[in-house]
């Protein structure tokens, strides 16, 4: 399987970091060992010293697709979770700015926190959905689906376009305003629609 995520799909996300408003999604990929084993906590890797958090949407694939008209993409997702796109911003920062890839900032070991998928009737209007991140006691993210650039359905059209999407398939959906840096001894506890999804340790 594959991880496909989203940047830069909140306009006050795009603020906060002093990004360019993108005139089509921005796509990277993360690997299948980018992922945080259940349970497991988040080691902070010796590469970087600044781990930042960014929570987000995620819409889990139901089967292959590719070229997926956005009328037609609510058929090829059936679960949506909650997760965390780990982001090593002091590497990032130096790629962006010398134009290089981003999978050393992104797509490291542990870099994808996936939560808990939910059959999508659970959840409602996919549109208005309300998610948080807490860091110990704090909120620190508070988004909504509302604030999306480009919602679910589109960001499934325009990624088919270029990766056949497949079932298993994972699509991060970008990150709210709030992002920041993490310290060993956190608890990250991720509250999509009112209902706790996830819950990892710093380490
Ligand atoms: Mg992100």
């Amino acid at each position: 399987m594959k991880i496909i995520c989203i940047g830069r799909n909140y306009a006050k996300h795009i603020e906060e970091l002093k990004n360019e408003r993108p005139t089509n999604p921005i796509l990277f990929l993360k690997p299948d060992s980018a992922i945080l084993l259940k349970n497991q906590p988040f080691f902070i890797p010796p590469f970087s010293k600044n781990i930042h958090y960014e929570v987000e949407v995620l819409v889990k694939i139901n089967k292959v697709g590719k070229y997926i008209d956005s009328k037609f993409a609510h058929k090829y997702y059936n679960e949506i979770g909650l997760g965390i796109d780990f982001t090593a911003r002091d590497i990032q920062d130096i790629c962006k700015e010398k134009g290089l890839p981003w999978e050393k900032a992104k797509a490291f070991d542990g870099s994808a926190v996936v939560g808990e998928f939910l059959p999508k009737e659970k959840l409602g209007d996919l549109e208005n959905l309300s998610f948080s991140l807490i860091k110990n006691n704090e909120i620190v993210q508070n988004g909504n689906t509302n604030a999306m650039l480009w919602k679910i359905d589109e960001i499934i059209a325009y990624a088919s376009q270029f990766f056949t999407l497949k079932k298993g398939d994972i699509i991060f959906t970008g990150t709210p305003e709030g992002v920041g840096k993490i310290d060993e001894n956190d608890q990250l506890t991720g509250i999509l629609n009112g209902i706790e999804n996830f819950s990892i340790k710093v380490k």
